[in-house]
């Protein structure tokens, strides 16, 4: 699998469609265990970043990342925005002067954004966060990477845990972000971060499989 800078805008172009699509359903989980405005922070974000993505040229995948990244950071309100901003950005620091890329660099890109959001949230697996979802991901591009996978069973494998991972939220106490205030009454409900980066997941695999 090569991986271009064209081939990355399109993708960032797909996910800001979905998070459109979905923005009332990631309000909806926000208005349950946070504030209500997860959906419309990040369609916010998403849709400024779509402009500046259409409106210049970018020679590299990092240039693209960074604008990304930006972007999200000065128009997304709230927690997500910096934290999703911190992802695109260490990603892109990764991609800084590449113009194409593998597997093996995709899944070390997706490592340093992780990482980034974890130092920046100071927060980790098991805290009903986007975490949630973006940890068990990266493991399962890993672990594919390391078995010499198909890239689109590999991205289809990520899918399928991070869909696991989103319902599992539902059975954990929030210890970080908005919905940790509410302690126990956290439970049974899905984070609204874990459920936008499963859009995230999914907008990656459903370019490969080459439906959008
Ligand atoms: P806010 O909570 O400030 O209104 P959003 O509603 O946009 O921000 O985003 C909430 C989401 O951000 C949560 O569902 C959670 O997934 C994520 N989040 C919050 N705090 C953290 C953190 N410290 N680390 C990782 N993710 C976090
Ligand atoms: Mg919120």
């Amino acid at each position: 699998m090569t991986v271009n800078s064209e081939m990355v805008k399109t993708i960032v172009l797909n996910i800001a469609k979905t998070i459109e699509e979905n923005k009332q359903y990631l309000t909806d989980l926000d208005a349950a265990i946070g504030d209500g405005d997860h959906g419309s922070n990040l369609n916010k974000g998403f849709l400024k970043a779509e402009e500046k993505l259409n409106s210049s040229e970018f020679n590299t995948i990092g240039d693209i990342l960074k604008a990304v990244a930006t972007t999200l950071i000065s128009n997304v309100g709230g927690a997500s925005g910096p934290l999703y901003g911190t992802f695109f950005l260490k990603a892109g620091t990764f991609a800084k002067d590449m113009k194409e890329m593998d597997f093996k660099d995709f899944c070390n890109m997706f490592e340093a954004g992780v990482e980034g959001v974890k130092m920046r949230g100071k927060s980790d697996i098991n805290e009903k966060t986007m975490l949630d979802v973006l940890i068990p991901a990266l493991k399962s591009y890993k672990a594919s990477l390391d078995n010499d996978e198909e890239c689109k069973d590999a991205f289809k494998k990520a899918v399928d845990i991070a869909k696991e991972r989103v319902e599992f939220t539902k059975t954990i106490i929030a210890t970080k972000g908005r919905a940790s205030y509410l302690g126990e009454r956290s439970l049974g409900h899905i984070d609204p971060g874990a459920m936008s980066s499963f859009y995230i997941v999914e907008a990656i695999y459903l370019y490969f499989k080459g439906e959008n």
